[in-house]
């Protein structure tokens, strides 16, 4: 069987796999990605977090992107009932970027791949990993297929999984962990947005909550096209008679907000169910690799995090690699498993407590107390790292706390 040498193998080309190839090529390391399909391919994960334009920033993807045109996102819209609570992305508690995009992730992940193909990494498109060994020193053997059913080997110092729903890390080495969140799935699809309203609320992107469990997505692409998308306890999606499109169909009747305008409105394909899309792992590192990006960890679609803790994960791994390979001490444990899962937890209570109806009863009630707001908004923005700010550092207690004081005044009051 053929053999390569590289210094760091990469898998998939995601947003991950992108930011920490990008960084290794700039730190003149020898990288290869490898990806399993030919881009533009779908992936769902449209709605990104101003901190992870840091990330693109900081390995020199960001002009590309910025090109392209995307939508861009100042802040986000919740909806229940009557009630409306927007954040605005500048007027939050930490300093950072105050906007980002919504996109079609086929091209977002085209762009991306393309311009780290320009700063000279090899990317090899319909190469997929089907085997890893990797032994007692860290050092690799990668087995790939490539795009006509040939196998070849990669004998790597360092493997970034970063594969996303792949997950092949995790499932070769038995990684794997239930997640502690409720099992929740999603069903989803693009449409034509012939009844887009004019100015900018054509353009919001909004998350209507029917009820507490169980909320719409809709998110509104520079090409006309909206992403609409449901989200509920898994039971609930599955209770809805006939096929995904019949299914998506009748949900799309709860939404008093938006039934109107997505009413009779094509689909552009025929809608996707992911169930029970919340995945966890026993471990984030180990000798010779590390997990970045889905392939480590996934939550929950309600604060669209996941592209965020990709490329939070991808570019602190990437640090981590060069510095051993460069000789230099890493304390993985404490560098990396600690720092990902702090940031982690903290949206995981948000996650938890949104589900709950703590985290709603705080974004609805009325009169809004701005400081709360804009400490919250940080963490809506990705800034889930930020030790000044109590809605992070507490973030396990202030919310039920807050929740619950609106709670017994409300009842005083009635
Ligand atoms: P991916 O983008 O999935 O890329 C992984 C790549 O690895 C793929 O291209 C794949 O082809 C490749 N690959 C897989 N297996 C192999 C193999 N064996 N060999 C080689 N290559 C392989 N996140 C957000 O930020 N905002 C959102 O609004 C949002 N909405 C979501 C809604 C739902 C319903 C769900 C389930 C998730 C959502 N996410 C969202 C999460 C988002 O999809 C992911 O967090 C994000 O795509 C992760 O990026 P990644 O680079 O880790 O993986």
């Amino acid at each position: 069987m053929n053999q390569r040498l590289v210094e760091v193998l990469v898998i998939g080309a995601g947003p991950s796999g992108c930011v920490s190839a990008a960084y290794l090529q700039s730190q003149g390391i020898k990288v290869q990605v490898v990806e399993k399909s030919i881009f533009p391919r779908f992936v769902i994960g449209e709605s990104l977090l101003p901190r992870c334009m840091d990330h693109f920033e900081e390995v020199g993807l960001l002009n590309g992107l910025d090109a392209f045109g995307f939508e861009k996102k100042f802040g986000a819209r919740f909806i229940k009932g009557d009630k409306i609570c927007e954040f605005d992305f500048s007027k939050k508690h930490t300093e950072g970027w105050d906007w980002t995009w919504q996109v079609p992730r086929a091209d977002f992940d085209k762009v991306l791949v393309d311009e780290l193909v320009k700063k000279g990494v090899e990317v090899s498109f319909g190469h997929e990993v089907v085997d890893v060994v990797i032994d007692e020193n860290g050092v690799s053997v990668t087995t790939i297929k490539d795009e006509n059913g040939v196998p070849y080997q990669v004998n790597a110092k360092y493997i970034i999984d970063s594969s996303g729903y792949g997950r092949v890390l995790p499932r070769l080495l038995d990684l794997d962990k239930p997640s502690a969140l409720p099992n929740h799935s999603s069903i989803f699809t693009h449409v034509v947005d012939v009844n887009r309203p004019e100015g900018r609320e054509g353009t919001l992107i909004t998350f209507d909550v029917i009820e507490t469990e169980v909320w719409l997505w809709v998110i509104p692409f520079s090409n006309g096209r909206t992403s609409i998308g449901y989200v509920g306890p898994t039971e609930f999606l599955e209770s809805f008679e006939g096929s995904k499109s019949e299914k998506l169909s009748q949900l799309l009747r709860l939404s008093d907000y938006y039934y109107e305008r997505f009413k009779g409105v094509d689909f552009l394909f025929e809608p996707v169910m992911i169930k029970n899309y919340s995945k966890s792992v026993k471990q984030l590192f180990g000798k010779g690799f590390v997990l970045t990006g889905n392939s480590a960890e996934f939550l929950d679609p309600v604060f669209s995090s996941g592209v965020t803790f990709a490329t939070e994960s991808a570019l602190l791994g990437a640090k981590l690699i060069t510095k051993v390979l460069n000789g230099q001490a890493v304390d993985w444990e404490k560098e990396y498993s600690d720092y990902i899962r702090e940031g982690v937890s903290v949206f995981s209570s948000y996650v938890k407590e949104w589900y709950s109806g703590n985290l709603q009863t705080l974004f609805f009630h009325q009169p809004e107390n701005p400081e709360v707001k804009r400490q919250i908004c940080s963490v809506l923005a990705g800034y889930v790292w930020d030790k000044t700010n109590p809605f992070v550092t507490k973030h396990n207690r202030l919310i039920r706390t807050v929740a619950h004081i609106i709670d017994l005044e409300t009842q005083k009051s009635e």
